[in-house]
């Protein structure tokens, strides 16, 4: 069995001086799991520079869905394998929500990524509305498209339903493994899942110890040296 991983994602938040002081504080703990950290794009090389040596390893926050050329704006995912960049998350429901990332632009994303040699972490999810409706799986089924005829140790999938993130409502255990066993089923076993949605101290280690987690990825407690490497200390 591959060894858990636990991700933070910084989202928008964070200065130079965070960079320093939280990531310096991670990067002096050893843990057994494997401990990635997404910060903000003009953070990433002042990131990797803080990290250098460690195990603790850097991605980013999203992907170009194009590799180069006349795209404003856009950072590919050569571009963040050559600063250091080990992976990037595609897809997160914010992403979804507010920037018009579709399961068409995640797809063209993951490849990229692959091709680039970052780990894609996919981002799946259902909303309070669809879960409601009956339609969890049938929402989560269609955003795997995405990954679908892609082998199974070139991506990860992180659930994170959107009424669980940033809520302090954590999905319960149940929940949680009731979601990742349709996603196994979907994908095959081989598939790697992680959790996200208000994961925090207090709840890492019954999150981490459900059946079907292979890691977590951690928002807003990321941001707090003491309390990620809690988190990251409850991962095996
Ligand atoms: P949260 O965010 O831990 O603050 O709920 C998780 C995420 O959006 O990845």
């Amino acid at each position: 069995m591959s060894k858990q991983f636990v991700i933070g994602n910084w989202k928008l938040n964070g200065n130079s001086d965070q960079i320093k002081s939280v990531l310096g504080a991670v990067a002096q703990h050893q843990f057994a799991a494997e401990v990635g950290v997404c910060v903000p794009f003009p953070y990433l090389a002042l990131a990797a520079e803080t990290l250098k040596g460690g195990s603790v390893q850097l991605g980013a926050q999203d992907v170009s869905r194009y590799a180069s050329g006349a795209y404003t704006g856009e950072v590919s995912a050569p571009m963040l394998k050559e600063i250091g960049c080990r992976m990037a998350l595609v897809a997160h429901s914010e992403r979804r929500q507010l920037f018009a990332e579709t399961t068409e632009t995640a797809a063209l994303k993951i490849r990229l990524c692959i091709d680039a040699g970052l780990l894609p972490v996919y981002c799946v999810g259902e909303s309070t509305e669809e879960r409601n409706a009956g339609k969890m799986q049938e929402t989560i089924a269609t955003q795997l498209d995405a990954v679908k005829d892609l082998p199974v140790d070139q991506y990860t999938i992180a659930y994170e339903p959107t009424w669980a993130i940033g809520t302090g409502a954590s999905a319960s255990p149940g929940q949680i493994a009731e979601v990742h066993g349709f996603i196994k089923d979907k994908l095959g076993n081989g598939a790697r899942v992680f959790y996200g949605g208000s994961v925090k101290g207090s709840n890492a280690a019954s999150v981490l110890a459900t059946p079907g987690v292979d890691g977590v990825l951690v928002g807003g407690a990321s941001l707090n040296a003491q309390e990620f490497v809690e988190i990251c200390k409850a991962a095996r």
